[in-house]
């Protein structure tokens, strides 16, 4: 694929598997950049499992579509650029069951026909795993880099691995490791609680020689916000820091 002239950076966020928080973590760091002025997009790259209407309270607006292509719907807060297959299907609760090769030519698709508007940044949340959308998305697209989120129970964390290993072999930059519900915090007595034991992402990413961008806790507020679609006002100072350090690549 082309390098596109309305879209800066492109940054992937993959997991090794679902359920770690990957699409939050891509929400959150589009939300933070917006909060610094920086013109961003999401591209829900996750098409048989897409939640990034969802969490942005998006679902039932519908994209512009006109012979120049798709507008992407904007969020309401800042102005994000989204594109997901739900904001394309007549209801949002029909599967997608497609092979492969199409849902590789969905992600060409929302690459090329979406009237993506000057962003300085446009962030991929990913499917899980290595399998074929990863693949074509590391081969096919001008990728600035991937980060990589993982849990502390991801298999001591083999799955991760496969993932960092997958984008290396690729020969795509990987610029960081993001730690999600590494540890809770007591609402009333604030004492931090491993409940996966001790996190582990800081030597992971020393052992791999990636950077280790930072940890995010388990919070409810942050699963509450997620379903009601409010996770453009979820504040939380780690997530700054996570931005901090990813801006430092890009410095
Ligand atoms: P993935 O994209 O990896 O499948 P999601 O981002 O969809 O994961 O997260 C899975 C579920 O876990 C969602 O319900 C989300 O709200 C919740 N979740 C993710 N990260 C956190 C966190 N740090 N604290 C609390 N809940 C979280």
């Amino acid at each position: 694929m082309e390098l596109n002239p309305n879209i800066n950076r492109t940054i992937a966020v993959m997991s090794g598997k679902g359920g770690v928080g990957k699409s939050s973590v891509s929400a959150l760091l589009t939300v933070e950049m917006a909060r610094r002025g920086l013109k961003v997009g999401i591209m829900d790259a996750d098409i048989t499992g897409p939640s990034v209407p969802t969490m942005f309270g998006i679902v039932n607006i519908r994209p512009t579509i006109n012979e120049a292509g798709i507008f992407p719907v904007e969020t309401e807060k800042y102005k994000i650029q989204v594109i997901s297959i739900n904001l394309l299907l007549e209801r949002p609760d029909q599967p997608v069951i497609w092979r492969g090769p199409l849902l590789s030519k969905a992600i060409q698709d929302f690459w090329n026909e979406v009237l993506w508007s000057d962003l300085d940044f446009l962030i991929l949340d990913m499917p899980p795993g290595t399998g074929d959308v990863p693949l074509t998305v590391l081969q096919s697209m001008p990728l600035d880099g991937a980060v990589i989120v993982s849990s502390p129970q991801d298999l001591a964390f083999m799955i991760v691995k496969k993932a960092i290993h997958m984008v290396q072999q690729l020969q795509k930059p990987v610029l960081g490791l993001v730690e999600n519900m590494s540890f809770i915090q007591c609402p009333k007595c604030q004492e931090i609680i491993y409940p996966f034991g001790q996190p582990k992402g800081k030597d992971i990413s020393t052992q791999l020689q990636i950077p280790f961008l930072g940890e995010l806790p388990i919070d409810p507020v942050l699963s509450e916000y997620c379903d009601a679609g409010k996770i453009e006002e979820y504040e939380n100072p780690k997530i700054k820091n996570i931005v901090d350090m990813l801006m430092v690549g890009f410095s």
